[in-house]
């Protein structure tokens, strides 16, 4: 067995058909007529765009519109004044179109290999891709093509490149195998909008597999399993069959409303860390966005992102979901979020200490920055201020009046915002679960973030394996406060969603139906499941389980009662 990075879910099963590259090796010559090399490079130029415009119109076709521009990106790469300007410079200093190209690409992957943007990184591997499709036409060597594979064919291949996915068929390979890539490289990304099963990264798959050699990739487990026995072929052909009837069946509920089984209608949201995962919560049909965790625009980077920045980040979410709503959740750190470059002191008790909400009313001028890039885009969707780490109101009351004095402030200088806009809260401390009935006057919704909750309630690090048998949503403690929480809001008439992963667990769904949860923000590859979970229930139903799962003792006897209950109705 080898294993790799699952990249893309699915069983394929197959034979292997490995590409191998053909060499791209030139030995650089003076050239004599610069002017003639410079047109050499130029109709090479002009040659792969016509190519790479064929292949964004087919990937436009087999996997998406967002696929094809990946493609066209190439493209863009290809027009680039510097790398062509520099190049044709380079020629006409008498170096031959092969040599010149090359080390401008070179020094292009050189600098986009060293950002620490994950995206740039990746311009590094389309740099990669357009170089060697250059090298290819001016050095006259045939292009690999895979577009003539045969039915269950596995591609084994030391990177894929999107090049090389535009060529593939989507009834003919079953699955795809790779030295190297990740799950956010475009071959990762390509190879899921094709359904293509993909172990990426896996270890020296090139020396260790051959030609024509029967594999059953599991793209959702990260592993090739070479030579597969007669009983492993049987029990991965059941469990493709098994994931294939999932997929089809989930897919009904693609488009759909988020209905209970009496018709009952629920909100069904993701939960985001970048502007552009906007895209997934689409893709997935999320009906919006109930947490956008903006501390990961602090992350990975050097300094604190400007209003500008933050600005263009909320705006561009809030364009991509058109008006669908969108919950911005103000700076979480602490905790185990780190930021070195804020200099917060080491703490005894970092879960307990000096973060979130805490960090943010000491630090006004960081805090107002983000309100003022919040406010500024929500003259551009459906955008809700969420507090994190509430846990008294003075902390809501405090956060409050800083909205509306940053308010007040973009009034005075015209700069239009949502007036109206509502700011909420997330229960996520046992503290703002116990005065939720007082909280709920005062916020506009709440968001309960399990996560957060289920450790501060059963007073367990989730880290500290010791304690871990704690640390479950199950808790007859932590179902205490989440139906406490959501009766308080009810009460008050708030709405109230749960963004944390417990939102997602089909056994605690009936019970968050039952207690009145309006909202529930999953991840978006969980958005359709969600959603037929909570179809299987009438009110009634839910009513009844929890009633009887609230009556019961421990974690074990509710965790097996509801498992029992959840299997029964599948
Ligand atoms: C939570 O605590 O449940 C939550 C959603 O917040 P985070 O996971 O970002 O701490
Ligand atoms: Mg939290």
């Amino acid at each position: 067995m080898i294993k790799g990075t699952a990249a893309s879910d699915g069983i394929g099963i197959g034979k292997i058909l490995l590409i191998e590259e053909a060499s791209l090796e030139f030995t650089p010559h003076p050239v004599e007529d610069p002017a003639a090399e410079v047109e050499r490079f130029r109709s090479a130029v002009n040659t792969l765009i016509a190519q790479t415009e064929r292949d964004a119109a087919m990937l436009r076709e087999t996997a998406g519109e967002k696929e094809a521009l990946i493609m066209e990106g190439h493209i863009s790469l290809l027009n680039d004044p510097a790398l062509k300007g520099e190049t044709e410079n380079l020629i006409m200093g008498g170096q031959c179109a092969e040599e010149a190209y090359s080390s401008m690409c070179d020094m292009f992957v050189g600098i986009f290999s060293s950002m620490e943007d994950e995206m740039m990184r990746q311009r590094a591997a389309d740099v990669r891709d357009i170089k060697a499709g250059l090298l290819r036409i001016l050095l006259g060597v045939r292009e690999v093509r895979i577009s003539d594979a045969p039915k269950g064919t596995v591609i084994l291949i030391k990177e894929l490149t999107p090049s090389v996915t535009a060529g593939i068929k989507k009834g003919n390979i079953v699955g795809i195998i790779t030295e190297t890539g990740g799950k956010t490289s475009h071959s990762a990304i390509l190879a899921r909008a094709l359904e293509i099963p993909a172990v990426l990264s896996a270890a020296n798959a090139v020396s260790r597999l051959e030609n024509g050699q029967p594999v059953i990739v599991d793209g959702s487990a990260g592993i090739v399993i070479p030579d597969p026995s007669f009983d492993q072929l049987n029990e991965y052909t059941e469990k493709r069959e098994a994931y294939l009837r999932e997929r089809a069946e989930l897919e009904q509920f693609r488009g759909r409303r988020t209905l209970g089984a009496d018709g009952a209608e629920y909100e069904l949201v993701c939960n985001i860390g970048k502007p552009e995962d906007a895209n997934k919560v689409l893709d997935h049909d999320g009906e919006g966005v109930g947490l956008f965790r903006t501390e990961f625009l602090f992350m990975d980077r050097s300094a604190i992102p400007t209003e500008e920045e933050q600005f263009a980040a909320y705006q561009q979410a809030a364009l991509i979901l058109k008006g669908k709503p969108l919950i911005i959740r103000t700076l979480d750190i602490g905790g185990d979020k780190e930021i070195p470059y804020l200099g917060l002191e080491k703490e005894e008790n970092p879960f307990m200490g000096f973060r979130a909400i805490r960090y943010c009313l000491k630090n006004r001028e960081l805090f107002k920055t983000q309100l003022r890039a919040i406010l500024r885009a929500s003259a551009f969707g459906d955008i809700k201020i969420m507090f994190p780490l509430i846990t008294c109101v003075e902390e809501l009351r405090a956060g409050k009046a800083l909205v509306e004095e940053t308010k007040k402030e973009l009034t005075v200088l015209g700069i239009p915002f949502n007036k109206d806009i509502e700011v909420g809260i997330m229960v996520e401390t046992a503290a703002a679960a116990m005065i939720s009935d007082v909280l709920a006057k005062e916020a506009a919704f709440f968001s309960i973030g399990t996560n957060d909750l289920t450790g501060y309630t059963m007073s367990c690090d989730r880290g500290n394996a010791n304690v871990a048998y704690l640390y479950s949503a199950l808790q007859p403690a932590v179902l205490r406060m989440i139906e406490r929480t959501i009766r308080c809001g009810r009460q008050a008439g708030i709405p109230v969603g749960m963004c944390g992963e417990a939102a997602a667990n089909e056994m605690l769904i009936p019970l968050l139906m039952s207690f009145g949860l309006t909202e529930f923000s999953v991840s978006a590859p969980s958005v359709l499941r969600t959603r037929k979970c909570i179809s299987r229930w009438t009110k009634l139903e839910a009513d009844g389980i929890a009633e009887k799962a609230m009556s019961l003792a421990t974690e074990q006897e509710v965790a097996d009662y509801l498992s029992k209950v959840v299997s029964a109705a599948k």
